[in-house]
């Protein structure tokens, strides 16, 4: 809640734009609530975060993050409840993680209570941004960056650590075309795949423009090494019913470990599913595919929780799933974790974060 005494200083925006947005259309990133959060890491120690209006920022042109990559980020959502409050959901999980990359990338953490506070007081400040919609949410976005002006590659001194929000409504909404790619990778064993680091979807880009030039969408990663198992479905966890079993590839440092994901195979578990976490091959995809029993194919993550697959590009042939309309487990998934996000269902294992 916002007090007098907020723990961080409060520079209210003089004026908003949110009469410019169209809440029935928002196109997904584009349009920005009014604040931001910013707290700076300096000789040794983070200082006091302030809430600033959202806009530009000067940077010096040797600032070390646009050089050498030391940048990673966070992605998670708010949602209005049904009794009109707002939700964060699983805000814990997501700063674990942040904290995790920050390790991986050699950048100082940000103090659990600090980060939590900052989310709740900058989402409380720009609540009218949330929108009502329940397909619609508000998409947070921490990051942390390297702000040494340094040329020389090393670990900067200094880091800013900024949240902004932005309402969004449905992420893809059309039923995604993957393929199997054999060739490139998005994760090494000992590598960086386990953390968000802004680095890693930069890699993905070329790989993915050529699958998208030959109609697809979207890239099923598989493995750096053999490229015979699959990993992830292009920035989401890759998620597969095969004879009425859900099957997720288990996660490591070359599978993020998703918080939809989780969340996912928690109440899959709940309903009864049967589920199992483990490497997936290839020739077992396609084999349970030749024999008619590959029923669903999702991507599992926040930004657009499941988004269904239509085609899977193997090798030698394009698989066509079912139709979307005969399929269980996948509606069942995105009903059960919407009814906890909403507040429509029990949150029995108590993953919202009221603001
Ligand atoms: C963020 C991300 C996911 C999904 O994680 P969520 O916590 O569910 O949003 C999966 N894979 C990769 C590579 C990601 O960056």
């Amino acid at each position: 809640m916002l007090t007098k005494d907020s723990t961080f200083e409060i520079n209210v925006s003089k004026t908003s734009s949110i009469d410019q947005v169209d809440f029935d259309n928002i196109a997904f990133g584009k349009v920005f609530s009014d604040h931001v959060f910013v707290m700076d890491y300096v000789d040794g120690e983070w200082k006091r975060g302030s809430i600033e209006p959202f806009g530009p920022m000067s940077l010096s042109p040797s600032t070390m993050a646009l050089h050498y990559g030391q940048a990673i980020f966070e992605g998670m959502k708010a949602y209005r409840q049904e009794d009109g409050s707002v939700s964060m959901f699983r805000p814990g999980a997501n700063i674990t993680r942040f904290n995790r990359s920050a390790k991986r990338i050699c950048m100082p953490e940000v103090p659990e209570d600090v980060f939590m506070q900052a989310l709740v007081e900058l989402v409380s400040l720009d609540e009218a941004w949330v929108p009502d919609d329940p397909q619609s949410s508000l998409y947070i976005r921490p990051f942390l960056f390297a702000t040494d002006s340094h040329v020389g590659v090393r670990p900067s001194f200094s880091y800013k650590f900024m949240i902004f929000t932005c309402p969004v409504g449905q992420y893809y909404n059309k039923p995604v075309r993957v393929k199997v790619e054999t060739n490139f990778t998005r994760a090494a064993r000992g590598g960086t795949g386990a953390a968000k680091a802004a680095g890693n979807y930069a890699a993905a880009l070329l790989p993915t423009k050529l699958a998208q030039d030959e109609g697809y969408d979207q890239l099923l990663w598989t493995d750096a090494k053999s490229h015979k198992n699959i990993e992830e479905c292009g920035t989401m966890n890759a998620a597969f019913v095969v004879d009425g079993k859900l099957l997720v590839p288990s996660t490591s440092d070359t599978v993020l470990a998703g918080i939809t994901r989780d969340s996912a195979l928690t109440l899959a578990t709940d309903l009864g599913i049967d589920v199992e976490s483990r490497v997936i091959s290839v020739q077992e995809l396609e084999e349970a595919a030749e024999k008619g029993l590959l029923q669903e194919a999702f991507g599992l993550g926040t930004a657009a929780t499941v988004s269904v697959i239509c085609t899977i590009g193997f090798a030698e042939f394009d698989y066509d799933l079912p139709v979307i309309a005969d399929w269980i487990i996948a509606p069942q998934i995105k009903s059960a974790l919407d009814s906890v996000r909403l507040g429509t269902g029990e949150d029995k294992h108590g993953w919202n974060i009221p603001v």
